[in-house]
C-alpha cells in the first residue's frame, strides 16, 4: 500500500477537499485547518480541487507550515455534468489545451479530472464525466506536460474508459470490477477507494436506500480486498472536507478499514 509510512514522520492524506463540512476553507478556517491536520499529524495532503483554485492560494500559506500540500487547483468536468464546485467546465479540445496550460502555468501539482458524477441515494451513479475520446486528449495533453491525471470515477463502464484513457489513478472507483482492477495492475494505474465516505453516505441514509448503499459499500470492499491479491497499488485518502466527513478523523478511520482488509 503507498502512502501508510510515517512519511518525513507525518502521513499522506491523497484524497482531500480544501472544504469545511463542504464549504470552501474561509481565511478565518485556515488556522484551524492546519491545527487538525497536525493534531493528526498529516503532513502531506492532495487537494482534489475547488472552483476558485483555493489550492493555489493556500498552497502558499502552508509553506510556513510543516505540511506539504499538492493541489490540482481546479478540477476540470464535462460542462453540464457534475462537478461544478469542484472545478471549471470543458465543453471542447480548445477548453482542454487552454485549461491545462493555465494549471501549467499556475503550477499545479497533478491534473484532477472529473468522469462521472456521484452515488445518488438511489445508488445509481449520477451525470456527468468525458467521452473516453475528450479524456484521452486530458490524458495527453497532461502528461505532455509531465502532470499525472487523477480522476474521478466511478461505474464499471466509466472505469473502465479512464483507464483505457490512460488517467493514473482511479479516485473513489465504486462499481470496480475484476476487469478493471486487472486493467490497473497491468497499467499501474492507483486506486483510492475512499471506503469510509461511502460508509458515512450510506449512514445517512435509510430503510430500502441504506440497503442498497450498504450493499454497495460490501461489493466496494470486496474489489479492495481483491486489489491487494492482484497487486493494484491502494492510496490512503479520505475524502475529508465534504459534508459529513472531517478532517484528521476520516483519515484515520479509512486507514483503520484498509489495514482491517490487508492485514
Ligand atoms: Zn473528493
Amino acid at each position: 500500500m503507498e502512502n501508510t509510512k510515517l512519511k518525513e514522520s507525518g502521513y499522506t492524506d491523497r484524497h482531500i477537499h480544501l472544504f469545511m463540512e463542504g464549504q470552501p476553507l474561509t481565511a478565518s478556517e485556515i488556522d484551524r485547518f492546519t491545527k487538525i491536520l497536525l493534531e493528526f499529524n498529516i503532513k502531506e495532503i492532495y487537494d482534489m480541487g475547488s472552483r476558485d483554485g483555493l489550492g493555489f492560494k493556500i498552497r502558499r500559506y502552508l509553506e510556513h507550515t510543516p505540511i506539504t500540500l499538492r493541489t490540482c487547483g481546479y478540477a476540470l468536468y464535462r460542462e453540464g455534468g457534475y462537478g461544478s464546485f469542484l472545478g471549471r467546465p470543458v465543453k471542447d479540445r480548445d477548453d482542454i489545451k487552454r485549461h491545462i496550460d493555465e494549471l501549467y502555468r499556475r503550477d499545479a501539482d497533478f491534473i484532477k479530472v472529473i468522469n462521472s458524477g456521484i452515488i445518488s441515494t438511489e445508488g445509481r451513479v449520477t451525470e456527468g464525466g468525458f467521452s473516453e475520446e475528450e479524456l484521452r486528449i486530458i490524458v495527453e495533453e497532461a502528461h505532455e506536460k509531465g502532470l499525472k491525471v487523477f480522476c474521478h470515477v466511478s461505474s464499471a463502464e466509466r472505469i473502465i474508459e479512464a483507464i483505457n484513457a490512460g488517467v493514473d489513478s482511479v479516485e473513489h472507483g465504486f462499481f470496480m470490477t475484476e476487469e478493471a482492477l486487472h486493467m490497473m495492475k497491468e497499467r499501474d494505474v492507483t486506486w483510492t477507494p475512499t471506503i469510509y465516505a461511502l460508509v458515512c453516505f450510506a449512514n445517512t441514509l435509510d430503510g430500502r436506500k441504506r440497503e442498497i448503499l450498504e450493499g454497495i459499500v460490501r461489493n466496494h470492499i470486496k474489489m479492495v480486498s481483491l486489489s491487494k491479491q492482484l497487486g493494484v497499488r491502494i492510496n490512503i485518502g479520505s475524502d475529508s472536507g465534504a459534508s459529513g466527513i472531517r478532517h484528521g478523523v476520516a483519515f484515520f478511520e479509512e486507514k483503520k478499514i484498509l489495514f482491517h482488509l490487508f492485514k
